[in-house]
């Protein structure tokens, strides 16, 4: 089989009217879901997306065995006290089950922050006893965690369990041991494996977190955590660029011995990269770049690093800026005026924040008049250029090649 071979059969099987329906009102309603109240698409059942509240509770660095060179819970975890106490809880999940207008799939309780499984039994079990009730109710659904991949055994597993704890996410970061070593996680990548497949093995949903651009980091070692992840097949992932926040050992490193943060140019190439890999292998993305606190916004609370509170509208911006540079390259056109179509929930991504893809475009190819019109049929992340009586199209997902993004599977025809 010749190369274009296989990409135009992917073509032909991706673009027939059925698939094309469905996947449009599966994306239609993964939307509709998102916009409303921030409730988060998880992941597709069936042709369905499923929807989930997700009410977080910070349990800031409690558990933890010893400091991770970037951590500085203050700033991530906002203004959750030390303890948490029964009414800080009751208080925090009936704000968010009050403020819930529309039905949704799940309801979770999410302790974030610190390591659970590594707070002693006692308090996990006080925890976990808060929700308890609401769950008796029917309020929410089930629990949900975070911790380390090196806490992680049948005991502690039996006592999430016994709890309705349903999703258990693990830190990760990297599958570089060298680069665990460096950012003083005190655990392994094997670790991670372990985790992973004994969080699947007893049923639980799983989640597993990376960072990128953490010391000794680059982007074939990044490629290689990409490659180990899929191949463990979590649920989901969650990716961020690592920030230097103030009072961590990273800040004295980057002030006084030469850690060098990523630019925002890097961050966004190596998470275009991630993002396209993992949801060509069938697992979602659920979050990009960190959520933004009002301790990370004070002043001098980061010191460096590739922060921006729309970090994942760069990345989906970015990959569409390719999507259409390549198409260009593709026309090799002297004309000056081109359209693009897409589906109306891409939009804003493929303009870039404050219209800039459609600036750079303009400034790359010499266009005058670049016109953006939306078909509700089409699918999402698809372009489709037509300029000088021909069309060009291709899609997101048509392939990563090496180190960096590259659109494949580009096809002209006469109209
Ligand atoms: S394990 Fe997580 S919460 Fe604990 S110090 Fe490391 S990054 Fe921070």
């Amino acid at each position: 089989m010749r190369r274009g071979d296989s990409n135009r059969q992917y073509l032909e099987v991706k673009t027939s009217p059925t698939l094309n329906f469905i996947e449009k009102l599966r994306n239609d309603f993964s939307s509709w879901l998102t916009r409303i109240f921030s409730l988060r698409p998880l992941r597709l059942c069936g042709e369905r997306a499923m929807s989930q509240l997700i009410i977080p509770v910070f349990i800031s660095n409690r558990g933890c065995p010893n400091r991770c060179v970037f951590c500085n819970e203050k700033k991530t975890a906002g203004d959750f006290p030390d303890r948490i106490t029964e009414s800080t809880f009751r208080g925090t999940a009936l704000k968010y089950l009050n403020n819930k207008r529309r039905k949704v799939d799940r309801i979770q309780i999410a302790f974030y922050g610190g390591n659970f499984t590594g707070i002693d039994k006692s308090y996990q079990t006080k925890l976990l006893g808060f929700a308890k009730p609401f769950i008796e109710e029917g309020l929410i659904d089930s629990i949900r965690i975070s911790t380390r991949p090196d806490y992680i055994d049948s005991e502690r597993l039996d006592l999430l369990e016994k709890f309705h704890v349903g999703t258990v996410e693990i830190g990760a970061q990297s599958m570089v041991d060298e680069v665990l070593n460096l950012a003083g996680r005190g655990h392994s990548s094997s670790d991670v494996r372990n985790a992973v497949q004994i969080l699947k093995d007893r049923g639980f949903e799983t989640g597993v977190h990376l960072m990128v651009g953490l010391p000794g980091d680059s982007m074939e070692k990044f490629e290689y955590t990409v490659d180990e992840i899929i191949a463990l097949h979590p649920d989901t992932v969650r990716i961020h660029p690592t920030i230097v926040f103030k009072d961590t050992a990273l800040a004295e490193s980057y002030r006084h011995s030469g850690y060098i943060p990523m630019t925002m140019a890097d961050a966004i190439d190596y998470c275009k990269y991630a993002l396209i890999r993992f949801e060509e292998a069938g697992i979602p993305v659920i979050r990009l770049g960190l959520q933004t606190t009002r301790e990370m916004e004070e002043e001098g609370s980061i010191v460096a690093g590739p922060f921006h509170p729309a970090f994942r509208s760069l990345v989906e911006g970015s990959i569409f800026l390719d999507m259409a540079s390549s198409l260009m390259e593709l026309a090799k056109t002297k004309s000056r005026e081109v359209t693009f179509t897409l589906s109306p929930k891409d939009v804003s991504n493929f303009r870039g924040l404050k219209n800039q893809n459609i600036s750079m475009l303009k400034g790359l190819f010499n266009l005058a008049e670049i016109s953006v019109k939306t078909d509700i049929l089409q699918k999402r992340r698809s372009l489709v250029m037509a300029v000088c009586g021909k069309t060009y199209r291709t899609d997101k997902r048509s392939g990563v090649q090496g180190s960096r993004f590259k659109v494949q599977g580009l096809e002209n025809s006469q109209p």
